[in-house]
């Protein structure tokens, strides 16, 4: 039991996205504000794009008591680096996610009623916005970013970034069929 609490805590101490609700209290109504920028404690994103760890995040957050426990609403914003879907240059950008989050007291009817997967709970005086923050990166950025609304693309042929190619770039190429008559013809002319 001792060494639980004592893994909570130091879990507590060591993300910027766990913060203390002590100040708040249990009467219904208290509010908190934070507008803060803490250090990304991790990779938060898809594939291709993500706010890189270390990245600064920005919580604009109202931390509300209501009887079931802590309520959290705001955004979260943070900087997103990824690849090009279609051209894999990098990109760079914003991303900005609202959040709703209920976070219940340990002896409230919704901590009997729901698992904590579903509803996040108020543990040590302390509530974890990290997964939170995370599904809704997770469903705010796009599977396929791409460096431009209208990025070209790669050349089929030889695989360079069309967006950099010299103007009209193109490979030619014979239909094998006419490269055949092209030698036929050629070797008619030969003859005559
Ligand atoms: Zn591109
Ligand atoms: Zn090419």
């Amino acid at each position: 039991m001792a060494r639980q609490a004592n893994a909570k805590a130091h879990r507590a101490s060591r993300s910027p996205l766990v913060l203390n609700v002590s100040r708040l209290g249990r009467r219904p109504g208290s509010m908190l504000s934070i507008h803060e920028t803490v250090v990304s404690p991790s990779r938060i994103g898809v594939a291709l794009v993500a706010i890189e760890a270390g990245a600064p995040l920005e919580l604009d957050l109202r931390m509300e008591s209501v009887s079931e426990g802590v309520l959290v609403t705001g955004t979260v914003s943070g900087p997103t680096v990824g690849e090009c879907a279609r051209c894999l240059s990098p990109t760079a950008g914003q991303v900005e996610i609202e959040l709703t989050e209920l976070f219940a007291y340990p002896d409230s009817a919704t901590d009997e009623t729901t698992e904590s997967d579903e509803i996040g709970r108020v543990v040590d005086e302390t509530v974890d916005l990290e997964q939170p923050i995370v599904d809704a990166v997770g469903l705010a950025l796009p599977f396929s970013p791409l460096c431009g609304p209208d990025c070209i693309g790669l050349c089929p042929d030889c695989g360079i970034p069309l967006a950099t190619a010299e103007p009209g770039h193109h490979h030619d190429k014979l239909d094998p069929r006419w490269a055949k008559l092209a030698a036929l013809r050629d070797q008619i002319g030969d003859e005559s």
